[in-house]
């Protein structure tokens, strides 16, 4: 009933101290576990339940556990291992703070892209180094247009407000996005989907993307 009871690792353990985060939230209690075993999900949980650390601490304790983050980096194309993507801008920008305080002298980087911004700054943190990415789908697609970004190497996927991307227009280009990583090599990606509701659109996109998923209500 603690996260140091969760096999996260001392440094995210440390960070989750840093937060002040002493007890799982219930969506939390359950999708860690879940994703730490490396298992696809597909979870029921609003704003305000703590989703942005169920799907943040089981991807930055994997990268850390199982990836050399201080591989070398360089090329006109960066290849993250993690992407998160969300529907918005501000959305997009809590996720990417609060994932650099949990990723806080871990070694693993997180970079934000969104749209409605000048994409030189963002360029320029992408190409010193990504191990997750934090976007918006329409971005994201620029940049993938662009071949800034590779998306060959991401293991894990995390859709946040996959109801609200759906209404906002974005299948398309999360359809796009998704495919990229199904590219060959024939990817070993473990995809988390967070939605607030359950509507059969969502309930498609699960059964197109995730495999052999476990269905979480909290
Ligand atoms: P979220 O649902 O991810 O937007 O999180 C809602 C708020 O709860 C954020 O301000 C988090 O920092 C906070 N929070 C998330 N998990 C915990 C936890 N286990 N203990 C205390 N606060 C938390």
């Amino acid at each position: 009933n603690t996260f140091a009871e969760i096999d996260l690792g001392d440094a995210l353990n440390q960070n989750i101290r840093r937060c002040k985060y002493v007890k799982p939230t219930p969506v939390q209690r359950h999708a860690i576990p879940i994703s730490l075993a490396g298992r696809d999900l597909m979870a029921c949980a609003q704003t305000g339940s703590g989703k942005t650390a169920a799907f943040c601490f089981p991807i930055i304790s994997r990268i850390m556990q199982e990836h050399n983050v201080h591989r070398p980096r360089g090329g006109r194309s960066v290849h993250p291992l993690a992407l998160i993507l969300s529907p918005t801008r501000e959305l997009s920008c809590q996720i990417h703070e609060e994932a650099k305080k949990f990723s806080y002298q871990t070694g693993v980087r997180v970079v934000v892209a969104y749209g409605g911004a000048p994409v030189q700054l963002q360029l320029r943190e992408l190409e010193r180094g990504v191990d997750i990415l934090v976007a918006t789908p329409g971005r994201l697609v620029d940049l993938l247009e662009q071949a800034r970004v590779s998306l060959q190497m991401i293991k894990y996927l995390a859709l946040d407000e996959a109801d609200r991307m759906l209404d906002m227009g974005f299948e398309p280009q999360i359809r796009k996005i998704v495919e990229q990583m199904d590219m060959p090599p024939p990817g070993v990606r473990q995809t988390l989907l967070f939605s607030a509701t359950f509507p059969k659109e969502i309930q498609r996109m699960a059964s197109d993307f995730l495999s052999n998923y476990i269905f979480l209500t909290v």
